[in-house]
């Protein structure tokens, strides 16, 4: 069984879609079990989901943005697909 930590990071995979078949069977196991990592993994899901939306669309004012990719650089915005 995986640990938080080493779930968390594959939770930052799952969300990009990177992550295999198998991997992702033990990341929705720990899930199961943890509710710390239940609510980072819906916690990152929708911070990625507004990024992204808001990427597309102009209606997120670009300071809120840009302290969104402040505070999550790495998580979000460190795969590149939201350096547009
Ligand atoms: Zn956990």
């Amino acid at each position: 069984m995986a640990d938080c930590s080493e779930t968390l990071k594959e939770l930052n995979r799952f969300l990009d879609d990177e992550l295999e078949q198998e991997s992702l069977a033990e990341l929705t196991a720990h899930l199961t079990g943890c509710v710390d990592c239940q609510q980072a993994f819906e916690f990152h899901a929708e911070l990625k989901q507004l990024v992204r939306r808001a990427s597309h669309e102009d209606s997120v004012p670009p300071a809120l943005l840009k302290r969104i990719e402040e505070c999550f650089g790495d998580d979000i915005a460190g795969d590149g697909d939201f350096a547009n």
